[in-house]
């Protein structure tokens, strides 16, 4: 048997120990649910995001999330995605009737898994919301010159490990080829936590001039969609949104995967 001959068979083998082996461990490990931490059954029903994740990040995902899980994450009805940024508008705004869209109410399954993400560190749970997003995205056809994430203060970055609206934002990026800048905005100086801040006042207080865009990146005329994992009063992307319309943006579109929103304010744009 020539030396191709050989590895192919070897190759094959091995291949299928793979198989059986991996049977195996299923078995004795079945997948856990990232959300609630049951047995997923979901394995098959993945398919087509393995291979999303597979081509946005070369590798397969790790993440499973069980058939009741799953059948949560259901998005608002398009009227209600689109809101004003600031929910009690301000006087001398620098960016009046800003526009949101969030397609998730920050209830259910949304707020049980965004601490997860922020505390529990699982990545994999802000990229699969960012998938579901970008294809909202495209279904609504949504489009913009540029993507940004909110930026993390350095020491966030650092604790956290990622930052979990850059994870979110990328895969909104790739699947509707916008262009990606994680390094666009910067944080001036580190803030509280706004999660820790219950009056509306003191969160506009604590996130102004929080931002500005770095010296690397151009951004006169461009429209911009600005991203953050969840939205509250909307300290934050307003803030955000105001140092790139400052730095000569002709329009910014701020987006959030899950907002606490009543539709008060709600309005198409
Ligand atoms: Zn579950």
């Amino acid at each position: 048997m020539c030396a191709f001959r050989h590895t192919s068979r070897r190759n094959i083998i091995s291949q299928e120990i793979r198989e059986t082996l991996t049977g195996a461990v299923d078995l004795i490990l079945p997948f856990k649910c990232a959300v609630c931490g049951n047995v997923s059954d979901t394995k098959d029903r993945f398919g087509d995001y393995d291979r999303l994740y597979q081509e946005l990040y070369g590798k397969e995902p790790e993440l499973h999330i069980c058939g009741k899980c799953l059948s949560e994450f259901t998005a608002c009805e398009e009227i209600r995605r689109w809101l004003l940024c600031l929910s009690e508008p301000v006087e001398n705004d620098p960016v009046p009737g800003l526009p949101l869209y969030t397609p998730f109410a920050y209830t259910g399954i949304a707020e049980k898994c965004i601490p997860k993400i922020k505390f529990g560190k699982q990545i994999e749970l802000a990229r699969f919301f960012g998938c579901v997003m970008g294809s909202l995205l495209a279904k609504d056809g949504i489009c913009a010159d540029l993507m940004v994430p909110v930026p993390l203060s350095s020491s966030r970055l650092e604790e956290r490990g990622f930052n979990q609206a850059g994870e979110i934002a990328y895969p909104v990026a790739r699947l509707n080829g916008i262009p990606y800048a994680e390094d666009c905005l910067i944080r001036t100086r580190d803030t509280k936590r706004q999660s820790e801040i219950d009056n509306r006042f003191k969160r506009a207080s604590n996130m102004k001039g929080a931002f500005s865009v770095s010296s690397e990146w151009d951004v006169t005329g461009l429209t911009i969609a600005v991203v953050d994992d969840v939205v509250t009063t909307g300290s934050t992307l307003h803030e955000a949104a105001a140092a790139l319309k400052k730095a000569g943006a002709a329009d910014v579109l701020c987006i959030a995967f899950a907002g606490n929103r009543t539709v008060k304010n709600a309005e198409p744009f």
